[in-house]
């Protein structure tokens, strides 16, 4: 069964900025298949775009993004999608950890890290819920301005599973809040949020379009190639700190995780869906 949507990301450029929305507000932006490579078509077309200079992530609706697809009738984990992330075979007819660790390293860490690297400045625009997979997508942009209804969580240790896929936590905030983060799965509204430093700015939701709209003007008056420059010797810096080798050994504790659900419980999920999440 597949989404009615057809389109589960909408694009639009205005005055150098292309605007890139997650478009299934009947599910709270719940993040499929089908999104991601939505997803990385509109960021694919931005980077291809001259007149673009900025890039603002957003999502339709009330929420920003309330994580991957664990359970709407759109969820599509079966389903065969292009590779362009990694270098690997399909998960599609594979079995176990062949089948998990194929589609994560695509779908989830290979989007993530190839997003993080797109040449231009991206804002992640942030209202509302960004649980788990949201967490990964506002994190593989640039910086996240968020609106003062904005709340975010990691509940998947919920699961048996350190974190997300996208293991950023300990460079996106302190280690010792990360563990607060992951150990309670505590909700962190937007003062919290920017008070560790998980996000740059918060203002009004009201306010929140002007706000990103004002700083990626600001921004897009910039020379592109200055941009793409800094932007790269930032990540660097990051890189330089363990990031992307932390995003890899940890890649593998998830996979554990996982294995460890599947082995005892059955199902890699420990049975979880979106509802169990919440509690
Ligand atoms: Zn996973």
């Amino acid at each position: 069964m597949t989404d009615q949507n057809p389109s589960p990301v909408t694009y639009s450029v205005r005055e150098n900025i292309a605007y890139v929305t997650l478009n299934r507000p009947e599910y709270s932006n719940a993040q499929n298949s089908a999104m991601t490579y939505a997803i990385d078509d509109a960021l694919t077309r931005a980077v291809n775009d001259d007149e673009v200079k900025v890039i603002v992530l957003g999502g339709a609706g009330k929420h920003f993004c309330a994580g991957h697809d664990i359970g709407t009738p759109g969820r599509d984990v079966d389903q065969s999608f292009p590779r362009r992330a990694i270098i690997h075979w399909d998960h599609v007819g594979r079995e176990g950890v062949d089948a998990r660790f194929a589609r994560e390293s695509e779908v989830y860490l290979g989007m993530c890290r190839r997003w993080r690297e797109i040449p231009k400045p991206m804002i992640a625009k942030v209202h509302g819920a960004c649980i788990a997979g949201g967490l990964m997508l506002a994190w593989a942009c640039d910086f996240v301005i968020a609106s003062d209804d904005a709340f975010f969580s990691d509940p998947v240790v919920r699961m048996g599973i350190p974190g997300v896929e996208y293991f950023a936590h300990p460079w996106v905030m302190s280690p010792r809040v990360a563990k607060e983060f992951l150990f309670t799965g505590d909700r962190f509204d937007a003062r919290r949020a920017l008070e560790v430093g998980l996000v740059n700015q918060v203002v009004a939701r009201v306010d929140l379009d002007d706000r990103v709209d004002g700083i990626a003007e600001r921004i897009a008056k910039m020379p592109a190639f200055g941009l793409a420059l800094t932007k790269k010797a930032v990540n660097q810096a990051e890189d330089l700190q363990g990031l992307r080798s932390g995003l890899d050994s940890v890649f593998g504790l998830h996979h554990m995780g996982h294995s460890h659900n599947a082995e005892v419980a059955g199902d890699s999920l420990s049975g979880m869906n979106a509802r169990g999440m919440k509690s």
